[in-house]
């Protein structure tokens, strides 16, 4: 059964932009795993420790045929490959990727895998790069996209005029 997925990227160390395009290729690599649309990418304030430099950020679609967990010990390989540290809560890396919403599948299974992601709606940083490439998105609980990104906190956020980067990969 094929799903389709949005990922959340975000990088802030180590030439995040390349970080990030690499990334794309690895989730494009992935099995039973097609990337479909990429967003623009996004630059925004760091959220906690200010301490640490912007955030680069953007979201993909997938269609997959990986169930879940799968896919999360999937994007925790590809994490690895870019070096990520883990260190202190909201610290600065150089990949983060994050399952945002598969399908329209609740999945609550704490300190492991909560689909939709719990950061989805306070966050302009992802409300405005899933935009791009699904306007008319419904959330699971039959919320709006629109709806969302009117009640989120629209600051500290600037949309990379980056052509080649944004829309359909195929
Ligand atoms: P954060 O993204 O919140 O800054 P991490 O990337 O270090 O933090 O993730 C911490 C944990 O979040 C991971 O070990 C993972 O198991 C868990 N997690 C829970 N839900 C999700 C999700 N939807 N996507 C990715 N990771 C998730
Ligand atoms: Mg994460």
């Amino acid at each position: 059964m094929t799903e389709v997925v949005y990922i959340g990227l975000g990088s802030n160390l180590d030439a995040p932009l390349k970080q990030l395009q690499r990334a794309v290729t690895e989730l494009g690599e992935l099995p039973k795993t097609r990337l479909t649309t990429l967003s623009c990418w996004y630059r925004s304030a760091p959220m906690g420790p200010q301490d640490q430099p912007d955030y680069y950020n953007g979201v993909a679609q997938l269609q997959t045929e990986l169930p879940p967990l799968d896919l999360l010990r999937q994007l925790q390989a590809i994490e690895q490959q870019h070096q990520r540290i883990r260190g202190r809560h909201w610290g600065p890396r150089t990949l983060d990727l994050d399952i945002l919403l598969y399908g329209d599948q609740f999945i609550d299974l704490p300190d492991l895998l909560q689909i939709p992601h719990p950061g989805l709606y306070q966050r302009n940083f992802v409300l405005l790069p899933l935009a791009d490439i699904a306007p008319a998105l419904e959330f699971p609980d039959g919320s709006q996209l629109a709806m969302r990104l009117e009640n989120c906190p629209s600051e500290g956020i600037v949309r990379l005029s980056s052509g080649d980067l944004c829309g359909t990969t195929g």
